[in-house]
């Protein structure tokens, strides 16, 4: 978003304030135009013959965001069989689609079997039931490198105490395996965390992933994951795609020349395409002066930014109403009945209430991690696409709250005397 004459404009000149007067508070706004920068960056920063960049949908799954993504090309990685089911009704092909699960049962993943879509295995004892029972599907295993990596430790995914993917210790029984059921083994997979911060970091689980290959003979492709990091404040480090890019390119290259074959690699992110791509705007309901704080109280929360909370994540925080004026120090929370801070001692273009202030990096983990909590609407979702606003999804109401429960009628129920 850009910053021009006293007014915040999105792609194509788009004014989000009127987005807002139109649509309301709270709001997740989508600008395509960045969806398809970051896509085009991750492609043009690898020099390997084949190359498949999978959108990780659980960052954002709006079907409008899914067949944007088809649409520049990508593929999908999705990780329920209900992500499978989007991602086909979105209308990629099932071959572009990789179901990689964790700790889900058989019926799961024959479930998505059926529905046509490359199989990512995660446990030995799967491996097994699904060799035993599909022994001629060719599979990918997901690798544990026990690297440690990832912003916090919710996300760190590859370390020793991982729950995520087959330990490297215990390749020898994937081995007998794969000797036993005659399963076949088309690709290697890893996923060691988001918000990987060191490209050697990186590189060394890459480095290890290309050492377990040399032990596969049928391999189609390797899949590094994701772990891209995208900036959230103003001077964070960011993922120096370049660099990583033409060292894993090299990498991966002499590894298919020893190999003999051509393989795919395949990237799957979620956060680097989408993150930057959303704003989520709310408006200041008090502003409320304490002993030590001035807290601007917004008509959001928990409910539909959890990051901050969850991840200790910081999201920029922006006063869309009158950015220009005079930065005082505030700190923003929510209207949930527990602490939700969306940001502390924030210095913020004096706010005054009913001003509407802009969360940074919404696009990825915002709206789809929203709930309903203290009974709470989930916000309406617009789209910014080639100069057109669009709503994507309406916002809720009490019909969406009581949609599933039922009403057990008391006074119907009989009482029997003894
Ligand atoms: C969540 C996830 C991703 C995407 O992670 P980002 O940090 O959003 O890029 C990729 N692969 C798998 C298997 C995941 O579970």
């Amino acid at each position: 978003m850009q910053l021009t004459n006293n007014r915040y404009h999105l792609s194509n000149g788009i004014d989000p304030l009127e987005l807002v007067e139109k649509y309301g508070t709270p709001l997740y706004v989508y600008d395509t135009a960045i969806i398809e920068r970051q896509y085009r960056l991750m492609e043009g920063s690898f020099a390997v013959p084949k190359l498949k960049i999978n959108y990780a949908c659980k960052a954002n799954t709006n079907i409008n965001i899914l067949k944007v993504l088809k649409n520049l090309g990508a593929g999908l990685d999705a990780v329920s069989v209900q992500e499978v089911e989007l991602g086909i009704l979105a209308g990629f092909a099932p071959q572009d689609i990789m179901f990689t699960p964790n700790c889900v049962a058989l019926d799961e993943i024959n479930a998505a079997l059926k529905l046509g879509v490359r199989i990512n295995i995660d446990s030995i004892s799967i491996l097994e039931q699904f060799g035993m029972e599909h022994p001629h599907v060719p599979v990918g295993i997901r690798i544990n490198p026990h690297i440690m990596a990832g912003g916090n430790d919710k996300i760190s995914t590859g370390h020793v105490d991982s729950k995520f993917g087959i330990s490297i210790h215990q390749l020898p029984h994937v081995f007998k395996v794969i000797e036993t059921t005659g399963i076949h083994i088309d690709g290697l997979h890893m996923h060691t965390g988001s918000d990987i911060l060191d490209a050697n970091v990186f590189l060394l689980a890459v480095d290890i992933l290309m050492n377990v290959a040399k032990n596969f003979k049928y391999l189609e492709y390797v899949d590094f994951g994701s772990g891209f990091k995208v900036p959230y404040r103003e001077g964070d480090i960011e993922t120096d795609l370049e660099e990583v890019g033409a060292r894993i390119s090299e990498r991966f290259n002499e590894f298919c020349k020893d190999y003999g074959r051509e393989l795919t690699l395949i990237f799957e992110p979620g956060k680097f395409l989408v993150s930057q791509a959303g704003y989520f705007f709310v408006r200041a309901n008090v502003v409320k002066p304490t002993p030590s704080t001035v807290f601007i109280g917004v008509d959001s929360g928990l409910n539909h930014l959890i990051r901050p909370m969850f991840y200790n994540s910081y999201h920029r925080i922006e006063n869309m109403s009158g950015p220009n004026g005079k930065p005082r120090i505030y700190t923003v929370v929510g209207y949930i009945c527990e602490t939700d801070t969306f940001g502390t001692n924030r210095k913020i273009a004096n706010v005054e209430e009913g001003d509407i202030l802009c969360l940074f990096n919404a696009g990825a983990y915002g709206f789809a991690m929203a709930s309903n909590y203290n009974s709470r609407f989930r916000p309406a979702e617009v789209m910014v696409h080639e100069g057109r606003d669009y709503l994507i999804r309406k916002r809720e109401t009490m019909k969406d709250i009581l949609k599933n429960q039922v009403e057990v009628r008391f006074e119907e129920t009989v009482t029997v005397e003894s």
